[in-house]
């Protein structure tokens, strides 16, 4: 599969990132023949194949070197950088661009009533999130012995549900957090959308040669919209 002679980009399916990262794709005069239903999309004027999977498991593949290009937010890929170096996997990756989407903050947010001043009140404390990686981390870089409660999804009920005492989620308004009776507290990771590449030093010449003739115009379609 990684030896295919197209360049395989793998982009997320469904969610947040999907239109953003397939309108900058034909921005850049890639045209692409998508139908819903299928993993793949070829282009119909270059050789490049779009890999249409679950953000989760893009930097996997990227990584792994199944496909050559990825578009990630920030976040999910930094998380799984840290899980599979932790697993004793492949987690080298390059960053060809950082772009202009995606945006989001992966933040503390506590239940209303919590006498809460300072990350310290969360000593010996649980805290669910879809990202314990990044969380243990931070913990770790402030001195806090607390746990992350791994959820992958529902975290916001989490404390309500006693599972947790606090949470680490996403947050782009702040919306979903009030509805849930939670404040948000500390920032410990700040995202956008990037676009990265293999690192394995396994693109072919022909990939390569492709790859360097796209990011000018990724930079271009970037520039017109500041
Ligand atoms: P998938 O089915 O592909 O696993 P998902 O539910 O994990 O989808 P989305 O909710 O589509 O993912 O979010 C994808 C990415 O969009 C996030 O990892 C993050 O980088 C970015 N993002 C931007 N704003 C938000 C937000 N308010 N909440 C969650 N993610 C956001
Ligand atoms: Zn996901």
């Amino acid at each position: 599969m990684s030896n295919s002679n197209r360049l395989r980009i793998a982009v997320q399916k469904s969610g947040r990132l999907s239109d953003d990262s397939i309108a900058l794709l034909k921005a850049i005069g890639i045209k692409l023949n998508i139908r819903d239903r299928l993993l793949i999309a070829h282009s119909t004027n270059q050789p490049i194949d779009l890999l249409r999977v679950r953000d989760d498991d893009i930097p996997g593949l990227v990584m792994d070197g199944v496909v050559d290009l990825g578009f990630i937010g920030e976040n999910e890929l930094e998380e799984k950088m840290l899980e599979r170096k932790a697993a004793g996997k492949p987690f080298e990756y390059e960053v060809l661009r950082r772009l202009d989407y995606g945006g989001c903050r992966l933040s503390i947010a506590v239940p209303n009533e919590m006498d809460y001043d300072g990350i310290q009140s969360l000593e010996g404390k649980k805290v669910a999130t879809t990202y314990p990686y990044l969380l243990e981390r931070y913990f770790k870089e402030q001195g806090i012995n607390a746990k992350a409660v791994m959820l992958q999804g529902s975290v916001e009920v989490a404390p309500r549900a006693g599972v947790a005492d606090a949470i680490c989620d996403l947050v782009s308004t702040g919306a979903t957090l009030e509805a849930n009776g939670l404040v948000e507290k500390d920032v410990i990771f700040r995202s956008k959308a990037v676009l990265i590449k293999r690192a394995d030093g396994e693109l072919s010449d022909e990939k390569e040669t492709l790859v360097n003739r796209l990011m000018p115009r990724v930079d271009g379609v970037l520039l017109a919209k500041e």
